[in-house]
């Protein structure tokens, strides 16, 4: 039978990213995708600053920013409008585009099918790596030796074939098979909520939204729809628009006189349009409640699937792949422990957990009690005073900061992983590793390797204790030596050991008491 070291089911961005990373080791991976052509739906648009920086790790960032549709620079980010937008009351809220300066790369907007067809076109770069199409799994199976994926392709669709894989990950979207087969439940919030995603072209839309600063997106906030968002995104630039909002259960695509109803209703003016696609989406938030079992893996929307509010949804798959590539590598390569494989879902699930309830659901109910309290007739000087303390946004808070302080693989991290902090540019274990410049000029994160770094800054000798001991544990290891001085100072420490993923494992200012201990307990042995 024919073995490879990973197969992933499903061949979406996700699907696709994580084999460019392990690819990019040198893993053999196998991508199974059902379909041929990527979806042309224009959703998954909304690329976060740390999302750019996987895409410069991946060798495509350059690519990806060419494949935009919007001009280079247009300003990303959101208009809130009280309910609708031709009113007096409107904001610009910020959210985490605020935290730009500690990520290396910045945030992006373009369609997701565009952010696809650069992430294949990578990976038909990489020699360790096949994407098959017209393949449809069916059944996943495991034992202590192996695993085993059964499929069908478009060609034979009633020959079952089988392939072995050391490792499975199941990318294969909201309905993962892959997570079902592993009996992976799931926890849900259903807002009971039907919602279109409507595509459309409209010139006259872009002129009656030039009474705004230019943005990407225009959001409505309108007490008859409670915290049920409305909201128009461009494509392009004064021709194409998506708009989702809510609709009655019964609403077919042939309602298009509903649907048009409720985008004038929303933008305040009646304004022509051409619809080019109308689609239905769910008002949940599903999380899987682990995200391994076994030799088993699950990551993107097979693991969490919730509103496109915030652009939380690929973004987070992308950070799944980032988190899961390197530990796969490791344990294939002999460097990383059962612990290291655990840690996949110990870091990341609560991620999820916490932004499911603590920023998009939160961001309904939060809506949804300011639109009962406030009101502009009853009393329009509170209103005014409560809207213009307004804050949020259709982007992530400004305190939305992923960090995974009490994972068993950091080393003197914090009490809990979560998404609450300061994004800072102290070294923290556990948490990102914000951006500086060398003294050559070159930027730390071309510097940093495919494996772990350990930043030594005027630390030559501690630098090569550590050393010595990455090689005697077999872990890969670069090291990166520079002055204690500028940028460098910000880090708070003269020694910062990096993990592939570029969150920091460990840091200190001389090296640890057992330096061989510290590189088993960052790879989970
Ligand atoms: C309207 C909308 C707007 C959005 N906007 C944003 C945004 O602004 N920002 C953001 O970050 N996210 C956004 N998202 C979410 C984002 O699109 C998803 O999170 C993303 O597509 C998840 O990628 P994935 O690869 O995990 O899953 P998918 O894109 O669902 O890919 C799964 C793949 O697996 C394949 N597959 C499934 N089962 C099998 C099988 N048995 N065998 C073989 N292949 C299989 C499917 O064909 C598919 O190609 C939005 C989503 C929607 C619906």
């Amino acid at each position: 039978m024919e073995r490879y070291q990973v197969i992933i089911v499903g061949g979406g961005p996700v699907g696709v990213a994580l084999a460019v990373d392990l690819a990019q080791r040198g893993v053999e991976v196998l991508v199974l995708e059902r379909h041929r052509e990527v979806g042309r739906i224009p959703k998954g648009q909304n690329l976060m600053h740390r999302s750019l920086e996987h895409f410069a790790a991946w060798g495509c960032v350059d690519e990806l920013r060419s494949a935009r549709l919007l001009p280079p620079g247009y300003p990303i980010g959101g208009i809130t409008g009280y309910r609708n937008l031709a009113g007096e009351h409107w904001y610009l809220p910020e959210g985490l585009a605020g935290a730009g300066a500690y990520f290396s790369e910045a945030n992006e907007r373009l369609p997701q099918y565009r952010t696809e067809e650069v992430l294949r076109v990578r990976l038909g770069q990489l020699r360790s790596a096949t994407l098959r199409f017209g393949v449809t799994v069916t059944a996943v199976e495991q034992d202590a030796e192996g695993t085993r994926v059964r499929f069908v392709t478009d060609e034979v669709p009633d020959r079952e074939e089988v392939l072995a894989a050391d490792y499975v990950v199941g990318c294969d979207g909201a309905r993962s098979l892959v997570r079902e087969q592993s009996g992976v439940s799931r926890r849900s919030r259903d807002l009971d909520q039907k919602m279109v995603l409507a595509v459309f072209s409209s010139p006259e839309l872009h002129e009656w939204l030039a009474r705004f600063p230019e943005r990407t997106t225009y959001r409505v906030l309108d007490p008859a729809h409670a915290g049920v968002w409305l909201f128009f995104g461009r494509v392009r630039l004064g021709e194409t628009w998506f708009f989702h909002g809510p609709v009655p259960r019964e609403t077919t695509a042939e309602d298009t006189g509903t649907i048009l109803e409720l985008m004038h209703a929303a933008a305040g003016v009646d304004f022509a349009c051409e619809f080019e696609h109308i689609g239905f989406w769910e008002l949940r938030i599903d999380v899987a409640t682990e995200y391994r079992r076994g030799r088993v893996f699950i990551a993107g929307d097979a693991c969490h699937s919730h509103p496109p509010y915030g652009g939380l949804g690929l973004n987070t798959g992308l950070e799944d792949v980032r988190n899961l590539g390197w530990k796969l590598w490791a344990a294939l390569g002999g460097f990383g422990g059962d612990r290291l494989l655990d840690s996949y879902s110990a870091e990341r699930q609560p991620i999820f957990e916490q932004t499911g309830e603590q920023v998009i659901a939160a961001w309904v109910d939060d809506d949804a009690a300011f639109l009962a309290r406030y009101s502009p007739e009853r009393d329009p000087e509170e209103f005014a005073l409560a809207w213009g303390a307004r804050t949020g946004g259709e982007m992530a808070p400004s305190w939305y900061e992923p960090h995974y302080d009490a994972s068993s693989i950091v080393v003197g991290g914090g009490g809990v992983t979560g998404i609450r902090g300061e994004h800072q540019f102290t070294a923290r274990a556990g948490h990102h590793l914000a951006p500086c410049q060398l003294s050559s000029g070159k930027d730390l994160f071309a510097e940093l390797g495919d494996g772990f770094a350990l930043l030594a800054f005027d630390a030559s000798e501690a630098a090569a204790v550590i050393a010595s001991a990455a090689a005697a544990t077999g872990v890969p290891l670069v090291v990166v030596e520079d002055s204690y001085a500028d940028d460098r100072l910000r880090y708070g420490a003269r020694l910062v050991l990096v993990r592939p993923d570029h969150f920091v494992a460990w840091r200190g200012d001389a090296p640890p008491e057992a330096p061989e201990g510290l590189l088993r307990a960052v790879t989970g042995r």
